[in-house]
């Protein structure tokens, strides 16, 4: 089911320590080591799936939960009623370096569109 050479796999199962801020049975949130806005949040699932390319329909409810913790956490953060972006980063092109399927939720700042 997990990795054992993932670090986010590592850091859902203690090994690795991170600033964890919400945790459910399948899903764990924590702030990015190097913020990009002043929120910064990783939300991620406990099950190892490497990137989006490798959902299966039946991952259907997890993907559910990333979204309904970041409502939860922007909710907490403050940043809910200005506005956040949550990002989804699937493989080289897009910037993915972590290949633990994450959802980035970014708020306290405007946000440029189009993204860089
Ligand atoms: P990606 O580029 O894959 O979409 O995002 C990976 C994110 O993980 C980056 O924003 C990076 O700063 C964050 N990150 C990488 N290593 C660690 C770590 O050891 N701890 C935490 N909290 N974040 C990490
Ligand atoms: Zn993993």
């Amino acid at each position: 089911m997990n990795d054992s050479n993932c670090l986010f796999c590592k850091i859902a199962e203690g090994e690795i320590k991170a600033d964890v801020i919400h945790e459910s049975d399948s899903v764990l949130a924590f702030r990015d080591i190097n913020p990009q806005a002043p929120t910064h949040v990783l939300i991620i699932p406990r099950q190892h799936i490497a990137t989006i390319n490798d959902l299966q329909d039946k991952d259907a409810g997890i993907i559910g939960s990333l979204f309904a913790a970041a409502r939860d956490i922007a909710k907490a953060e403050g940043v809910h009623t200005d506005g956040y972006r949550v990002t989804m980063n699937c493989n080289k092109a897009a910037g993915q370096t972590v290949f633990h399927l994450h959802l980035h939720l970014l708020g306290g700042r405007n946000f440029a569109w189009p993204p860089g």
